[in-house]
């Protein structure tokens, strides 16, 4: 009787063993890592025109191996994809006063990345079913002085990408695409990060994939790829020296967003795991969606026929009103069951005080300074309605689907939420 009562009340968690933690590392990343410490040299990178601008054989390697995977003609490692998405703004030339158009539902580097070159974002708002851009809003929110999109396949679904390149292309723009969550996912056959301008991936310790930090850029554009290549690593000293000369010398002021060999080493051991550890993720979420599907107040996350899924994180639709319990209610019974779910994903991002406050750099709000207070957008809380709904109203988001989670765990967590549902007036009431 006791076990089957909710925890919240009185009776026994479905989960008193906490889920194994995630950790892709293994024995051959350590021997990766121990090639390295051998070698002594932990980064080749120089900030001068020589071979070592690209870096050393561990750098090289991940990028001959990432541009194989992804049968894409070039790749750019950085230090974090927070670094690629600066770096593929300025390769593209955007500068002060052009609108980026961004989605409000990510990681907020893909938002505030146009920021660092005086452009500014513009919130479209998303579907409701794959949480990426939604075209319509895209569209409608396209003006005279938009020069990109940065298109998020967010959770690890692939967005629209078809119409929004359709969409570019009749405009001009621009895409950057942001695959931190999304690498390996297919749309319409096709790696999610080859289709638009550039693409991103992410190698932090959270990705699917990761070294502890670190990111990859890559494109089909040659000219591109060497403007990736200047931006990573001190620009202006390279283009010194005329036989270094670049095609387009706009935004050629230098960073360092360079891996070291120690990360790329580990790194390149880690995309030998990628299938497996997509595949794992699909197998899991099948397990938990066969299990939600006999909750009428739960919508597994939606796949569309022509893209495939990777599952960065598991996210359901809730409907309160079904469920005859609130969303907020649901999360604190589920979680002492000693399973947490989360309520939403990040806040919509125009509610950050950056752009709230328009911010930015310096005492005066630049770039936001540069337009009228309500230009391009005035940030108010109700931009984008449907990301509001979203997030402060149906979705669950689930990360408890990584390896080595097992099916045993996605029961727990189905008996969890079978336990909460079914006693949703008892735990409404009290
Ligand atoms: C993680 C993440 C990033 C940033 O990645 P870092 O490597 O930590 O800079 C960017 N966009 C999305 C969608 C992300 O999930």
């Amino acid at each position: 009787m006791n076990s089957t009562y909710p925890a919240l009340l009185g009776g026994t968690a479905v989960r008193t063993k906490a889920f194994a933690p995630y950790n892709t590392i293994g024995e051959a990343e350590k021997k990766a890592a121990m090639r390295v410490l051998d070698r002594g040299s932990l980064s080749d990178f120089y900030g001068s025109p020589s071979d070592r601008f690209y870096g050393g054989i561990e750098v090289r390697g991940l990028e001959e191996a990432w541009k194989e995977r992804f049968g894409i003609a070039h790749a750019v490692s950085m230090n974090s994809a927070t670094s690629a998405l600066y770096a593929a703004i300025g390769a593209l030339g955007l500068g002060a006063g052009d609108e980026v158009i961004v989605s409000p539902y990510t990681m907020s580097a893909s938002a505030t990345c146009p920021l660092i070159y005086g452009a500014l974002p513009v919130f479209a708002d998303i579907d409701p079913q794959t949480f990426g851009l939604d075209p319509l809003s895209v569209k409608k929110s396209i003006t005279a002085r938009t020069k990109a999109i940065v298109v998020v396949n967010i959770f690890g679904l692939p967005a629209a990408l078809d119409p929004i390149l359709a969409l570019a292309r009749e405009h001009g723009l621009k895409v950057i695409e942001d695959c931190a969550q999304s690498p390996g996912a297919l749309y319409r056959g096709q790696e999610s990060g080859s289709l638009g301008d550039i693409g991103v991936y992410s190698l932090n310790c959270h990705k699917t994939i990761q070294c502890g930090e670190g990111g990859i850029a890559v494109t089909k554009d040659a000219d591109l790829a060497y403007r990736l290549q200047l931006i990573r690593n001190h620009a202006e000293n390279i283009v010194a020296d005329t036989a270094w000369e670049p095609k387009q010398w706009n935004n050629l002021v230098g960073f360092n967003y360079r891996l070291t060999e120690l990360q790329a080493a580990i790194a390149t051991e880690q995309l030998k795991k990628l299938d497996e550890l997509n595949a794992q993720r699909v197998e899991r979420v099948a397990e938990l969606n066969a299990g939600l599907a006999k909750f009428s107040a739960i919508t597994p996350p939606f796949v569309p026929e022509d893209r495939s899924h990777v599952y960065y994180i598991h996210c359901s639709r809730y409907d309160a009103k079904k469920a005859g319990l609130s969303r907020a209610r649901f999360l604190e019974a589920l979680k002492a069951e000693g399973i947490v779910f989360g309520g939403g994903y990040v806040r919509p991002l125009y509610h950050l005080p950056l752009f709230r406050k328009r911010l930015g750099f310096g005492n005066d709000g630049y770039p936001f300074s540069l337009r009228p207070q309500n230009e391009p957008q005035d940030y108010n809380t109700a931009l984008c309605p449907v990301t509001e709904k979203m997030h402060f109203e149906e979705l669950l988001t689930n990360t408890l689907i990584y390896s080595p989670l097992s099916k045993t765990d996605m029961m727990d967590v189905i008996n969890g939420i079978e336990k909460v549902l079914t006693h949703s007036k008892d735990l409404q009431k009290a």
